[in-house]
């Protein structure tokens, strides 16, 4: 363990400043610290850095490009450059994370994945990684989201998936993760449990910042090649559970002159009781299995976030980014439901590419940024709107 000061790792238990650890329930033990004990040493092996390397490029589609927008930065008066997640595979970063933990659930000699959705886009990531290489997949969704998501749930079946139904509580996320966690209980051997962000027990938040941080590693050349410069001046990235941010900012962590932005989504409006920005209305508490900022009310019951983009729609945010947020190291925005729209219709006419709703949360927040001429913004493109066409469809002003 190094022993400077470091904003990318956690300590040994898994903390980030106060924030991670973890919490779990006895039964998950034997699991969760088959996974602690394993995941750096096989991440650090050779054939494994060669698989997947080798998977990103051929199968992901990368390096993703990195694009100076110029249309857009003529109107903010700076340099804009898009990091390209958009055009991964199946259409978001999330991919780079399934693709590394299916590798690692092979080499932990597992042969059943299991993983919880909930608007489906994890759900497909995962699935689509399991019929890479052919293995069992269990996706936990809640009953509601299976009603209201079916075309993912259709690509989640077409690719081999078995789709089961939470069906206790507001039968959301929530609940399909209750499920899921019962389900590792009951499988401690066979099974891995594939966790979409950087979120629950240690040492997940790491590992999954870890498989993302391609992100950044990319960019940094990338920059390089563009500007003769490694280090731009702002990344700023959308944040739900914080995995696309934490990947857009790991190489950056730890270079004090690149301001780091985290956009939440504010709904519709962060005092509306209808908003998922959780470092503005959360607390310390425990959620999924770590200590971190959580929406919650004076008895520490969960509160139900709200926001129009469903990757945002969580009512907690990593450790990582937790502990970004109390130590300023990070600057934290959020965008309305209203203007995460407009973004999304502005970036659409003004650069040709349609952005996720998740993302446009990060573009509607760019005008809150006091920016100079000289100024290098990197903006993190999470992933691309198709999904988000209905939403789109009901908002268009023609
Ligand atoms: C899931 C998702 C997000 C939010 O998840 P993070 O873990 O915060 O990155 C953001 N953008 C897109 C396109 C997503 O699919």
């Amino acid at each position: 363990m190094s022993t400077t000061i470091t904003y990318q790792q956690p300590n040994e238990q898994g903390y980030y400043g106060k924030f991670g650890g973890a919490y779990i329930p006895e039964m998950l033990y034997r699991n969760v610290e088959e996974l602690r004990t394993r995941y750096l040493e096989i991440m650090e092996e050779k054939t494994f850095q060669q698989e997947f390397r080798q998977l990103l490029k051929d199968y992901v589609g990368r390096p993703t490009p990195l694009f100076l927008a110029t249309r857009l930065s003529k109107e903010l008066n700076a340099s804009l450059y898009l990091k390209r997640e958009d055009l991964c595979h199946t259409g978001a970063h999330k991919i780079n994370n399934t693709v590394g933990q299916i590798l690692l659930a092979r080499r932990l000699g597992k042969t059943r994945i299991i993983a919880e959705t909930g608007a489906g886009q994890h759900g497909v990531a995962t699935a689509t990684v399991c019929a890479l290489k052919g293995m069992q997949c269990i996706v936990y969704m809640g009953e509601k989201d299976i009603e209201r998501q079916a075309p993912n749930v259709a690509r989640m079946k077409m690719l081999g998936a078995e789709v089961i139904p939470a069906t206790s509580g507001s039968k959301t996320l929530k609940d399909a993760t209750n499920e899921a966690i019962r389900d590792w209980i009951n499988n401690p051997t066979d099974t891995h449990y594939i966790i979409g962000s950087v979120v629950g027990p240690h040492p997940y938040p790491d590992m999954v910042a870890r498989f993302q941080s391609v992100i950044s590693e990319e960019t940094r050349w990338q920059l390089k090649e563009a500007t003769g410069s490694e280090l731009p001046t702002h990344v700023i990235a959308c944040v739900g559970g914080g995995s696309n941010a934490a990947g857009a900012f790991y190489h950056f962590l730890d270079e004090p002159s690149v301001q780091l932005v985290a956009v939440e989504a504010a709904g519709h409006g962060v005092n509306s009781g209808m908003s998922a920005a959780t470092t503005q209305l959360g607390k310390p508490g425990v959620l999924h299995g770590s200590k971190s900022l959580v929406m919650q009310t004076e008895d520490g019951q969960v509160v139900e976030p709200h926001s129009i983009s469903a990757g945002l729609d969580y009512p907690g945010i990593g450790p990582l980014h937790a502990n970004l947020f109390d130590s300023k190291r990070g600057l934290f925005l959020s965008a309305t439901d209203e203007e995460a729209l407009e973004a999304a219709f502005h970036v659409t006419k003004t650069e040709g590419i349609i952005p996720a709703l998740e993302t446009a949360h990060a573009f509607a927040a760019l005008k809150q940024l006091k920016l100079k001429p000289t100024d290098k913004i990197v903006l993190c493109l999470s992933g691309r709107g198709d999904k988000d066409l209905a939403t789109y469809m009901n908002n268009m002003k023609l």
